[in-house]
């Protein structure tokens, strides 16, 4: 834990240390907080995304999309499934991140969504992980969405053993106000908090249903509207949003191919963020981690793609990927800030001042990690 927090002179006349860390010129930060992400998953969908961002559409037959996930996931067995979650919670690490939400969600099925909450539960690993109950994910077609919610409805139970929160996709690729509101009513009475992937390819109240039942988050609001940049203004639900799905999916923007795949990004995304920050959200950023519309693990790579794509300032940043992140994972009081009785959860940077690490971009400037008070990510001059 954090004893005491000062300048150095002060610290020293007070402490006698074990250890001294010289940190001399370089910044010390809280851990990041990656508040969204789909940690699990079998395959990549590099040539999808590929003939996408050259304009040539994928070749037929081909599976593409979610369902391509879904159906390498149900091809990958347990213990790859698991060594793929410990890779990337390594890279993770060592980019900063110490606290991740992780989220099921490329079951075929929702019960398969039970295997896939048990492997990220059996991984150990440094990073803290938090795990979500992603049952109601992507449509099953038009005619299949009253059984499929009551699928999910029913691995409620299952899930809860495994998972803190559930989340629900309110969106036209997703499933309807109604659905979600189903859904997340029953999972309350299980006592999963709430998170919701809203409004991301289109408006759908996604925001507003996630501010009206007190959800602990709404994600993506690519197709926020007006009223709901009003509702987050009086609400304590954290608006997330996923700077580097908007930055994957630019280059798609405007070609004829994109309607099978990711949605332009609302061309005035950036002023209707600085908009909803204006008007007093709380918000956060995510990488959203998947292979599919943000393959990136790096927080580091979020932050610096929210400077550039929503305009937003690097306090506002540091906030949003420290502190704001933890609130909305129900831990503010534990870690994303560097205050005495909090986790020493401690990233030293190899730069002086917390703009540069906004400013430089493209390549990883954490030196050392520390989670609860224990280096685990070794730098190169320690
Ligand atoms: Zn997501």
């Amino acid at each position: 834990l954090i004893v005491s927090v000062g300048s150095s002179a002060e610290l020293e006349e007070n402490y006698i240390g074990r250890c001294t860390i010289d940190a001399t010129g370089k910044l010390i930060s809280p851990g990041l907080v990656d508040p969204h992400t789909h940690l699990i998953h079998g395959g990549t969908r590099e040539s999808e995304w590929g003939a996408l961002a050259a304009g040539r559409p994928i070749p037929g037959g081909i599976p593409h999309g979610i369902v391509a996930t879904q159906m390498a996931t149900q091809a990958t067995s347990t213990k790859e499934l698991s060594a793929g979650v410990t890779k990337r919670l390594n890279v993770m690490l060592a980019h900063g991140t110490t606290t991740v939400e992780a989220k099921s969600g490329y079951g075929v099925a929702p019960a398969d969504e039970i295997r896939l909450l048990r492997v990220l539960a059996n991984v150990e690993h440094d990073v803290e992980v938090i795990r979500t109950y992603l049952g109601a994910h992507v449509s099953p077609g038009p005619s299949g969405h009253m059984q499929f919610v009551d699928d999910v409805i029913k691995q409620l139970e299952a899930a809860r053993e495994f998972a803190e929160y559930c989340d629900v996709c309110c969106d036209p690729s997703g499933f309807t106000v109604q659905e979600c509101e189903r859904i997340a009513a029953k999972a309350r009475t299980l006592g999963f908090d709430i998170r919701v992937h809203a409004d991301q390819t289109g408006s759908f109240a996604g925001a507003e249903l996630a501010i009206r039942i007190g959800a602990a988050s709404a994600d993506h609001l690519e197709y926020i509207s007006d009223e709901a940049i009003e509702l987050f203004a009086e609400s304590n639900t954290v608006a997330i949003l996923l700077p580097t799905v908007s930055y994957h999916s630019f280059s798609l923007v405007r070609q004829p191919t994109n309607a099978n795949w990711l949605p332009a990004p609302h061309p005035w995304l950036g002023q209707r963020f600085r908009e909803l920050l204006d008007r007093g959200a709380l918000a956060a950023i995510a990488t959203d981690y998947n292979p599919g519309s943000s393959p990136a693990l790096s927080m580091q790579t979020a932050m610096e793609t929210a400077a550039r794509m929503y305009r937003l300032s690097y306090a506002e940043i540091w906030h949003m990927s420290t502190i704001n992140g933890a609130y909305s994972l129900g831990r503010a009081d534990r870690i994303g800030s560097l205050e005495v009785g909090k986790q020493a959860d401690i990233v030293v940077w190899d730069v002086p001042n917390h703009e540069l690490v906004i400013n430089q971009f493209g390549t990883n400037l954490v030196e050392t990690v520390f989670k609860k008070g224990k280096i685990v990510h070794p730098g190169a001059n320690l």
